[in-house]
Formats: C-alpha cells, structure tokens, sequence
C-alpha cells in the first residue's frame, strides 16, 4: 500500500501501546483503524442483531465485520501475496459489505468498515482500473445533466425486456430491478411552489432563487417572526428524482417563518452543473471525484458557513457523507465547519423546536398508523430522536418505528446484476415481513435507495418526512 486515499490520521494513536491490538506491518493509519476490531466476534452473535445484514442474510461469520478485518489484517500483514488489494481473496470479504455504517454505530469499537470498503476500493481502482459500470454510476450527478435524454433512455429500458438485458450485458445491471425514473422537471429554486402546481401557495417569503444566489448570501437578512436564513441544499437524488421533497421542505420551512435559501454553483465552477456531495463517487471508491465534488460544494457553501448559516438537507447518505465521510477527505477547516453546521431537515426542526425557535402548529393527520423505516446513516448517527420528536409535532399522528438493518439496496448495490438477489434478501429479513403485516400503513423513509428497494419490494409508495409535514401545514 504505496499511500493512502483516504485521510487516516485520526487513527493516529488507535491501539498504540496495547499489545493485543495486533496492528498489521503495513497500511500505517489505514491498518489502525481496522486494527480497532479488538475481534470479540459480538457482529456474529446469535440471536443477531440488527447490526450487518451481509452477515445476517448469509449466516456466514467471514461476512461479518471482524471476519473482514481478519482478512484486512492478513492482508497488510504480507499473507495474501504482494498486491491484496488487487487480489480476490480481499475482493470476496469486502465484496457484500454495503456500506451501511451499522458497525459503526453498534460494536463497542466502532469498527468503521463502510470507509474502510471505500478505501479498498480505491486501492483496487488503482490497481485494476475502474470498471464499465462504476464508472456509468458513479457519474450520474454528470449525466443528469442530459436529463431529458436520460429520462426517455430510462423510461424505454425499464419498459423493454430486451433492452434490460442488453444492459445488464454491457454493464452488470440487474435486467430484474427497474431503474429509478426521471421527474418531468428538476425541481425549480427559482419557483419552488408554483412548479409543482400540486401545492398549494405557502403563506411566508420564498426564498432567494438560485439565480440571485451568489450575490445575496453574504449578507444574509433576518426574516419575519424572528427567525433566520436556512441554507436548503438539494441533492441530486430531490433535484432530479423527487423535486416534489425538495418543494415540500421548502414550503415546510417557509412557513414557519425562515427565508429559505436554495444553494447554486459559483459562476467560475462548472455553474450549470448542480451542486452534489460526491456520494456516489465515494460510494464506488473514486475519492479524487469525490473530492473534485466535495471542494466545488465547499466553495460555494463558504459564505453560509462564515456567515454561520445553517445547511439543511433531505437525503440521508449526502448529508451524513458531509458530517462524516468528508473528514477524510483531507479537506481541512471547511469539512469540520461544514460537518457541525449541517443538518437532516427532522434534526434541524427538532433542534429549533428545542430553542423555541420552531413554533410552527402542525394540524392533524388521522391516517391509521405509519410504519417508519430509517435509512442506515440516520440510524449511524442517532438521527431517528430527532424524526421520532419531529413526528410527535403532528397531532393524532400515530407511528412505529421498524427495527431492521439495511434495506439491501445501499446506493447501486442492488441494481448490481450479482448483489440483486442478496440484495433483496437483506430486505426480507425484517423490513419487506413488516410491511406485509401491516398492508394498509403509510410507509415514511427518508432514503431515496430505500424507498426505491420497497417499491420493488412490496410495491407500495413510501413517502418522506417533509411531504407528510407538508401535508401537516395548516395552510393546506
Ligand atoms: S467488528 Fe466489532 S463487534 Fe465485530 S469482532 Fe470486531 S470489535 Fe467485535
Ligand atoms: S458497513 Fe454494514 S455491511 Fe459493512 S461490515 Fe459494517 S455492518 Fe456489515
């Protein structure tokens, strides 16, 4: 391992002087933080628990975190030959781990193997080269900008047997699982409401276009009622998928008095591209893309972050790759400004509603229970307090939370022609059975992938907390 990709160094000083931390002979900062595993093998205990689904969906303790880092450690320590990382052996332990971040969060060491998958893969990129159809994906925040080519190329191979299969031919994508299709409009800063006519007209200031952008942020102005500007940053996935979410967080932030502020490239950095986290290039192993993406953000975002504006968003994995995935970027000051200043639109509101500072009353929503999935990044970070306070906002709102891992869809691994049928079930072992008992229940996840893997598997449409708050205004 000739340098690292990743930036390592907050595991400078794990495991130094413990003699049972058995930090491998090379991989420096990278082989201590695989070297935290302190191998108690509690991820491959019975009955399981919610943490890895590749193990709970194979039973097999090699794919277990610890069983990773036993081959991670073999690896550095020279016993899988001169170059592991372009070897099979280390491909076929990391091959099912979906990046869920659940040992992150449950084992006692905070084993962080969905980074440490993406520096392997990385390394492997290296190595071998980026295949057909990483690079195919990893780029889509690129090809979007085509999107109405793009949209007709979707709509005809999801409606085209053949043509499914021919892509699964060129490029490993399941000929079995549709594509995510193309709104008709990306959504619209400009006109937030009024493009998604469905909505009805808010009561409170719309916030600055993108148009106006650049030139406004820096002198942010207080609004009525007290409150203050709200950096509303549209991923990818709200901006061309689902620009109905990114309308409704509008809407739902503007009425409780914020002046809502849309995020746009600056003029000098690829301006008619938008903006994007870099996620599905880090995803995929590609961290100089991912940097490119992360830098281009940062620079736009830096006068919102000097002028202590808060950055809101909606899609779990872009937000919480800002909070976290971006500190190992090597990008300095900015990514620790930016990671303690953004928020998930429910931690946001559940934090002003703390402050009293968010006074908005919701109405109503009788509509039998709610069944509640959490993406694995919410669920990493401890997000669900604050969609579980947020939910308890609306009056007569009635929900349960679903005690499940990943869903098995984790970003692109689920379309992948190989992973398609794990995929699934890892979303049988708990989510899929929980919703089938429950036929009538609206179902709320807040991630695009997840929301995408219930669709297909229980064909039902499940929503995002910021079209039921939406539907929660008094105003409609
Ligand atoms: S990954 Fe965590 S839970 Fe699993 S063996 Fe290592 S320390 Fe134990
Ligand atoms: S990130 Fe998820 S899938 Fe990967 S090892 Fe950890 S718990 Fe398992």
């Amino acid at each position: 391992m000739k340098k690292h990709h990743l930036d390592w160094s907050s595991y400078e000083t794990a495991g130094q002087g413990d003699a049972y931390a058995g930090i491998p002979a090379t991989g420096g900062d990278f082989a201590k933080a695989v070297s935290v595993c302190i191998s108690d093998k509690l991820c491959q205990r019975k009955p399981k628990g919610v943490m890895c689904p590749s193990f709970r969906a194979t039973d097999d303790a090699a794919h277990s975190p610890g069983g990773r880092v036993k081959v991670l450690k073999a690896a550095l320590n020279g016993e899988l030959g001169d170059e592991p990382f372009a070897g099979a052996q280390l491909a076929a332990a990391m091959e099912l781990c979906v990046g869920c971040k659940g040992c992150k969060r449950e084992c006692a060491n905070q084993v962080d193997m969905a980074a440490i998958k993406i520096e392997h893969q990385a390394q492997r990129n290296e190595r071998l080269g980026v295949s057909r159809r990483d690079r195919l994906v990893a780029a889509m925040p690129r090809w979007l900008q085509h999107r109405r080519v793009l949209r007709g190329l979707i709509r005809l191979r999801n409606g085209t047997p053949w043509l499914a299969k021919l892509g699964e031919f060129l490029f490993g994508i399941s000929a079995k699982r549709q594509l995510p299709e193309l709104a008709i409009e990306p959504f619209s800063a400009t006109n937030p409401l009024e493009q998604h006519s469905l909505l009805p007209p808010c009561r409170g200031k719309v916030g600055m276009g993108v148009d106006s952008l650049g030139d406004n942020i820096s002198t942010p102005t207080l609004h009525g009622g007290g409150n203050s500007d709200v950096m509303l940053f549209v991923d990818t996935f709200a901006l061309h998928f689902e620009p109905e979410i990114a309308a409704a967080a509008h809407q739902v932030l503007t009425a409780a008095g914020y002046n809502v502020i849309t995020l746009q490239a600056l003029p000098q950095d690829e301006p008619d591209r938008a903006l994007c986290c870099g996620r599905t290039y880090l995803s995929l192993g590609q961290v100089e893309a991912a940097r490119y993406e992360a830098r281009r953000l940062h620079s736009a975002l830096r006068p919102a972050l000097a002028a202590g504006i808060p950055v809101v968003g909606l899609e779990p994995s872009c937000i919480l790759s800002l909070r976290d995935d971006h500190l190992k970027l090597g990008l300095g000051e900015e990514a620790v400004a930016l990671s303690k200043q953004v928020y998930l639109l429910e931690e946001f509101i559940a934090r002003e509603h703390d402050r009293k500072r968010f006074t908005l009353e919701f109405k109503a929503l009788p509509r039998g229970k709610t069944l509640v999935h959490g993406h694995c990044h919410q669920k990493a970070v401890g997000a669900m307090k604050s969609l579980r306070k947020v939910l308890r906002l609306i009056p007569e709102f009635e929900f349960e939370f679903i005690e499940a891992s990943c869903c098995g869809m984790a970003g692109s691994f689920g379309l992948e022609a190989e992973h398609a049928d794990i995929s699934m079930q890892m979303a049988e072992i708990d989510l899929l059975p929980a919703l089938r008992a429950a036929p009538d229940a609206t179902i709320l996840a807040n991630g695009f992938s997840c929301r995408h893997q219930i669709r297909e598997g229980v064909d039902r449409q499940p929503v995002h907390v910021a079209l039921l708050l939406r539907d929660a205004l008094n105003t409609n």
